[in-house]
């Protein structure tokens, strides 16, 4: 893997194309109206370069090449270790290309290129890979019927799949849907967030120049409330995968119900407890922990563990060893290998993370780090991460997803309490427990309402894992893991008599 300083930065910098046209049917196009939209970085403030704007009559080339080559079955009818192999090799490119596509994310999400290249893209090649190679493994099923009888249960593709996806991690959400869309042999049509455009249309590149046929991976930039509803309310798509915000997540049960009933799977927003023990002895790493969870992603993250759920004879003591914690997350120029924190996706989002900072202070919250916007002088959008203490469960910023870095926290006295708290929100999608106790660990991983409950640490677990919400942080489906390639698959029933 690339070994990341200023100079091989400076260097790749220099040579960074941006690819910013649509990919339909296997070619970069226009979009057919000509138009574009700025695209803009939001550590600087500056615009870069222009992407092509798609509208609705984009969307209908697309579907309609999709839906051709699904049906002559150039993917969905290859062999599966055919597709493996194809895809094993898409991986490959994208660990070739790793640098390319993490200051793509840099430049257009703000995001610090020590983590969009170790994590960001390095977790999207692996995904690829760990969907490709369950291709040929994954076995179907024979019904255990009498002698006179063969019933097989088939899983066959589901068709025209369109994801529609959010900026905060662009090229691994891509992945996400991508790995498991494929291997079962559907056709995918994704709608990146507008401002997040740039590395998915260099992977729908290398996924043709990795042999994935034309037509199987094309990639529609654009507005979400003009392609997004388009995709949604299309009669050709089959199934459309979603991830972001849970008001938009509804509107796409809307487009099913209002159209051809297609298959709706969502992944959602989070409000998500991190819970500790009062048995935690070593403060120091619990705080590792709980820092990640909070202000990984500058807290543009589902799965950020916004609510410190503490017993009150350790906050104290953990929040000093937070604050210590802090110290090194360095923010700034996320060009610097250096900064574990880079800027806010941009001007608008930055504002509402500040107003939700305004509401806890006018709530009664009590700041204890942070509170501001920072770096002013750069033109970006940057905030310092922010800690809450004092806060009460029925708080705006302990029920709302500031999707931002502040955490709040909240004390408990007995487990009871604890469970009561972390539940008592809309969300569901995932948790973190902190204890030694392995007992308490077990009783209350059963009792959190969450898609994850990571124990000991923050994670979402690997690709062997699934991840989704309960409640209103997901619907119809859970993203990695096995599970995931169900969810773009249609099952069917060939069912034999002897004669
Ligand atoms: P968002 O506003 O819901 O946007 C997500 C996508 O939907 C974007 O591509 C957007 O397009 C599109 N969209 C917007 N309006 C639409 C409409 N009327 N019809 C169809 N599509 C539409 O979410 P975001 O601000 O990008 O991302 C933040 C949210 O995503 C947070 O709530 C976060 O928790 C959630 N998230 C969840 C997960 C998970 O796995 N559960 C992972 C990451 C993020 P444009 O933006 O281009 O207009
Ligand atoms: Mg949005």
């Amino acid at each position: 893997m690339v070994e990341l300083n200023h100079q091989v930065i400076k260097e790749a910098l220099a040579s960074l194309e941006f690819h910013t046209k649509a990919i339909i049917n296997g070619k970069a196009v226009d979009a057919l109206s000509g138009k574009t939209f700025p695209a803009e970085n939001p550590a600087t403030g500056q615009v870069f370069t222009h992407i092509a704007l798609c509208g609705e009559e984009d969307v209908e080339l697309a579907v309609q090449n999709a839906r051709e080559v699904f049906e002559r079955g150039d993917w969905s009818r290859l062999a599966p270790a055919d597709r493996r192999r194809i895809m094993v090799k898409f991986a490959d490119l994208i660990d070739e290309h790793a640098l390319e596509l993490a200051l793509l994310e840099v430049v257009e999400a703000g995001k610090p290129v020590s983590e969009t290249l170790y994590t960001d893209i390095h977790e999207t090649a692996e995904c690829i890979r760990w969907h490709a190679e369950a291709t040929d493994k994954i076995y179907d099923q024979v019904c255990p019927t009498s002698r006179d009888n063969l019933g097989m249960i088939i899983r066959e593709p589901i068709g025209v799949v369109a994801a529609v996806l959010p900026w905060n991690f662009p090229a691994q959400m891509a992945a996400w849907k991508l790995g498991p869309a494929l291997s079962m042999g559907n056709s995918i049509i994704i709608k990146p967030a507008e401002i997040t455009t740039l590395s998915t249309i260099r992977l729908a590149e290398l996924a043709l120049e990795a042999g994935i046929p034309a037509g199987v991976f094309n990639v529609i930039p654009g507005e979400g409330s003009v392609v997004g509803q388009a995709l949604g309310l299309h009669m050709e798509v089959d199934c459309c995968a979603f991830t972001g915000s849970t008001s938009v997540g509804r509107k796409f049960l809307e487009y099913a119900a209002k159209s051809n009933l297609k298959r709706i799977i969502l992944e959602l927003g989070g409000k998500s407890p991190q819970i500790v023990m009062p048995d935690v002895v070593d403060l120091k790493t619990t705080a590792q922990h709980v820092a990640a969870a909070a202000f990984w992603n500058m807290g543009e993250n589902c799965s950020s563990g916004s609510r410190l759920i503490v017993h009150e004879s350790l906050k104290e003591p953990l929040l000093k060893a937070l604050l210590t914690e802090m110290e090194g997350w360095q923010l700034g120029d996320p060009l610097d290998p250096e900064v574990k924190l880079g800027s806010m996706i941009g001007q608008k989002h930055m504002n509402n993370v500040l107003s939700y900072i305004e509401k806890g202070l006018e709530e009664g919250a009590e700041l204890r780090l942070g509170g501001k916007q920072v770096l002013k002088e750069t033109g970006g959008y940057f905030v310092e991460p922010t800690i809450f203490d004092n806060v009460t469960n029925d708080m705006t910023i302990a029920q709302e997803e500031i999707f931002g870095p502040v955490l709040s926290v909240i004390t408990f006295k007995t487990e009871e309490e604890a469970i009561q708290i972390a539940n008592d929100t809309n969300y569901g999608l995932a948790s973190s427990l902190h204890t030694e106790n392995i007992h308490v660990a077990n009783r209350m991983a059963r009792l959190i309402k969450a898609g994850t409950v990571s124990i000991n640490c923050f994670s979402e677990g690997d690709s062997t894992a699934p991840f989704g919400g309960f409640k209103q942080s997901g619907f119809g489906g859970r993203d990695k893991s096995l599970a995931a390639h169900d969810q773009y698959a249609e099952l069917k029933t060939v069912w034999y008599e002897n004669r």
